[in-house]
């Protein structure tokens, strides 16, 4: 048994029984989400942080309704600097803010469920994208990458809304890759193994996104149907001039090879950095050397450039 203690202090007779309880809640859920068998005390911060979190959600719930959420593109490269693909990045369009970007939202997304349903706008978005691009031979063999929270992978109807998308907007599942993260897959890997299994067999790949910042990389490795590594920014920033971030990121691109996996190193933003990673044998990159994540119409663009 583990318990978990929340604290907060009478102000004196004239406090409202009903918030001190609410402030000695707030302090509580402080202190399990630190882990359990510990206890908080509460302080004011904490009360604005979770105010934060409520505007924030009642905005999601909104934006979504609106569909005030927008796939930006960020390329993906070959050795010859030749696009392959594109990773697919969710914006928030918020007439008031502008375009906010993921970090501002995606982990209240995911604590309050709403990831769900914006993976799903994104997935359909990127299906409809992906027919799209059939019409020209200069975008239809290029891939789409997906983040896949495990929070989606974890409904019971995941398959079955995939193929429902696929179904209707006529998305070719070939140039379909999901990228999942191993720091936020669920314990029942084996029923997640099994549900990957099925959508690898109708022609999405997988990627392990964010590699080597896990825990358990390599046990996933040998339980999924994965297709691709991504090495992680925090790898490559320093490869140039840090030894062992070399070194590790050696390590990764060998084992993948070895594995018969794709390699990608992501955040690559110098010259010397993908002359390395090329050397060292990576088979993809991504980064703002190549390009930031835009919105279609600039990806667009710049494709028909090239
Ligand atoms: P991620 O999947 O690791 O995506 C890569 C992030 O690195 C992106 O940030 C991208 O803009 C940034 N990046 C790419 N190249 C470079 C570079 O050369 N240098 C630097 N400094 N950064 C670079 P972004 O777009 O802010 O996305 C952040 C995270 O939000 C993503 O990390 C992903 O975990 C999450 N996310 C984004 N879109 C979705 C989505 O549709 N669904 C889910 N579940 N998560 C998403
Ligand atoms: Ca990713
Ligand atoms: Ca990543």
């Amino acid at each position: 048994m583990f318990a978990s203690m929340g604290i907060a202090l009478f102000g004196g007779v004239s406090e409202d029984a009903n918030d001190l309880l609410k402030r000695a809640d707030m302090a509580m859920h402080e202190a399990k989400k630190a882990g359990r068998s510990t206890l908080r005390i509460f302080e004011r911060t904490m009360q604005a942080e979770i105010e934060h979190k409520a505007q924030i959600s009642t905005g999601m719930r909104a934006a979504l309704r609106l569909r005030q959420f927008i796939p930006y593109y960020q390329r993906l490269v070959d050795t010859h600097g030749r696009t392959q693909g594109a990773e697919v990045l969710v914006r928030w369009n918020d007439p008031a803010r502008g375009i906010v970007s993921p970090d501002k939202f995606i982990s209240i997304a995911e604590e309050t469920g709403l990831i769900v349903p914006i993976g799903e706008l994104v997935l359909e978005d990127v299906c409809i994208q992906l027919k799209a691009w059939r019409a020209s031979e200069r975008t239809r063999r290029l891939s789409l990458s997906v983040n896949i929270s495990s929070q989606e992978i974890r409904k019971k109807d995941f398959v079955a809304k995939v193929r429902h998308l696929l179904d209707v907007t006529g998305g070719d599942p070939s140039l379909l890759v999901f990228e999942i993260t191993e720091t936020v897959l669920p314990e029942d890997i084996e029923e997640v193994a099994a549900k990957m299994k099925v959508l690898r067999d109708i022609g999405i790949s997988f990627a392990l996104d964010d590699f080597g910042t896990g825990y358990s990389s390599l046990s996933y490795l040998k339980k999924l149907p994965i297709h691709r590594i991504k090495i992680d920014r925090s790898f490559i920033t320093d490869v140039t001039t840090n030894a062992s971030d070399l070194t590790i990121v050696r390590a990764m691109i060998q084992m993948g090879k070895l594995l018969g996996l794709a390699v990608v190193a992501e955040g690559v933003e110098t010259e010397s950095q993908r002359i390395l990673l090329e050397t060292l044998g990576c088979d993809n990159f991504q980064g703002y050397l190549f390009g930031r994540p835009v919105a279609i119409e600039t990806f667009e663009r710049e494709i028909e450039a090239r």
